[in-house]
């Protein structure tokens, strides 16, 4: 655990130097879960979100994108349910003051029984050796039985009164379970309160006729509120979808862990409109073909995880997150839910339009059913980010740290390098980068000896750098080193941009 505290601290220490990801408002000491993007972030970034938005409209036929507002008529979130009841409660400490989320202390303390299971079997695992029977074990160890006991205790209370907005039943559990603040140290807490995430903000400029707008907490309602639109413009058949990238903003009570959870956020969303009962089904399809995309990054497949949701939202009949192993353990990257024909019914309800496809296949007009997939797009730029970042100690002693970027989603392709600033390397390199800048992001550096030059593009995940030597000047050949096996080889200048166009991999689902 230390030590990917540790490893995390770098990766976000890295993030910084390297002008990937700033603290917001950093000289007015900063502004807590908000970032900004530096010159290499919004690069990586921008190379996601075009990974994501081909994958989704280019390689389907049936999805199209759109971009809609951020403001939007208030009357949406009463109807997607957000004004009343996009809560987290939260509770303080009242000795070190600290706010903390009533959910997220009780499921912390469920985490920490569940490791003390899983250290028992680890030790029996390692006594037993080959003959070790998990299955056995885990039925009839008296302790680990305990413990299960313990689990479902608790979460049969926790459940119940979450359902039935019991706070105060929270606020018992809490106390019940000698749950401390692990800053005081003490139990001594506050009532449980409920919390609105959303940022409202007011239109017009009497604030007194004003109207309270939020900022969307998500994406998705304006694809809900849009469907017919684009079905009709687009004369789009069921199944169809649509997708949308943009900013949410959600007023996170505890917000840690660098980009993972944030108040301005970018997501990545599309709903995809089909026949009623037909949505398990196409769930299924979603959950392998967005699997299939986070594989095709060449990321191992063994940092996925999915989680199925066993206690569902009261609007969806499936759902699952896809989980990475972030420095910090498995956590939400990805949902994918069957949310039913509850948003579009809800609109239909409160805006009074109807908002039926006929579909000409079954001769029948009804509300779709929808299966949504939700990526935030700095939680995949955290999960990307930090697979990639590598410290290396290399044969001669030396070290290196390498971000180990797909090569796809790498901010800059190739960085140019004359060998020396003389003898008319400088300009056969410039030369070089007029030719190949119309398709490559490329840097162009003279500055420092090579092997220096060549850390700083590991650092920053530069796939290729093609350097330009006295051979050069002689016979139009240049060497290309890789990042990851540092191998040179050298080619004639001439084969260089069909060399970077076949090693940059491409989008294949
Ligand atoms: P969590 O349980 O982590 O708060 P959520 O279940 O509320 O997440 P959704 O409402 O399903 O998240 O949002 C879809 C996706 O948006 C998430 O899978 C995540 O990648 C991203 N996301 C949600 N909240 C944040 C946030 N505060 N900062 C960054 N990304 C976020």
């Amino acid at each position: 655990m230390a030590n990917n505290e540790e490893l995390f601290k770098k990766i976000i220490s890295h993030a910084k130097e390297y002008g990937f990801i700033f603290p917001s408002s950093e000289i007015y000491d900063g502004m807590a879960a908000v970032y900004d993007y530096g010159q290499w972030g919004v690069e990586l970034k921008n190379n996601i979100r075009s990974y994501w938005w081909k994958a989704m409209t280019q390689l389907h036929e049936n999805i199209v994108g759109i971009d809609s507002a951020i403001f939007m008529h208030p009357t949406i979130w009463k109807a997607s349910g957000h004004v009343d009841a996009f809560n987290d409660p939260l509770i303080d400490n009242k000795d070190s003051k600290k706010r903390y989320r009533a959910d997220v202390l009780i499921e912390d303390h469920i985490a920490k029984i569940e490791d003390k299971i899983n250290k028992e079997i680890e030790k029996a695992a390692k006594r037993f050796g080959e003959s070790f029977n998990k299955e056995q074990f885990v039925t009839t160890n008296p302790r680990v039985l305990e413990n299960l006991s313990k689990i479902n205790d608790i979460n049969a209370v926790y459940s119940s009164a979450m359902q039935a907005n019991d706070l105060a039943a929270i606020k018992k559990l809490i106390e019940d379970l000698g749950i401390v603040c692990p800053i005081s140290g003490t139990k001594n807490w506050t009532d449980v309160r409920q919390f609105n995430l959303m940022f409202s903000t007011k239109v017009g400029s009497v604030s007194e006729e004003a109207d309270t707008i939020y900022l969307r907490p998500e994406t998705a309602q304006g694809i809900f509120v849009n469907y017919l639109n684009v079905q009709k413009t687009g004369r789009m058949k069921i199944p169809f979808g649509i997708a949308q990238t943009g900013k949410a903003f959600r007023n996170e009570i505890v917000a840690r862990q660098f980009i993972f959870r944030m108040r301005e956020f970018e997501q990545m969303e599309m709903q995809y409109f089909v026949r009623p009962g037909e949505e398990l089904k196409w769930f299924e399809y979603w959950k392998n073909e967005r699997i299939k995309w986070h594989l095709s990054l060449g990321i191992a497949s063994d940092k996925y995880r999915f989680h199925d949701h066993e206690k569902l939202a009261h609007y969806a009949n499936a759902a699952t997150d896809i989980e990475f192993n972030f420095p910090f353990g498995f956590k939400e990257l990805e949902g994918i839910h069957s949310r039913t024909d509850f948003d579009l019914k809800r609109h239909q309800e409160f805006s009074g339009k109807k908002l039926q496809y006929f579909d000409p296949d079954i001769n029948e007009s009804y509300v779709p059913y929808v299966i949504e997939t939700s990526i935030g797009l700095d939680r995949m730029f955290l999960a990307v980010f930090s697979n990639a970042y590598c410290e290396e100690i290399l044969e001669d002693g030396s070290q290196r740290t390498v971000l180990r970027l797909p090569n796809i989603l790498a901010p800059v392709k190739a960085a140019v390098l004359p060998l020396v600033k003389k003898d008319g390397m400088p300009e056969k390199a410039r030369e070089i980068m007029n030719k190949l800048k119309y398709d490559f992001n490329l840097i162009y550096e003279e500055k420092d000896a090579i092997g220096k030059r060549y850390r700083r593009q590991d650092a920053i995940g530069t796939p290729y750098c093609i350097t330009v030597d006295s051979q050069t000047l002689e016979d139009d050949s240049i060497t290309v080193r890789e990042r990851n096996t540092m191998q040179q080889e050298r080619i004639p200048l001439s084969n260089i941009a069909t060399y970077l166009q076949e090693h940059i991999n491409h989008l294949t689902l």
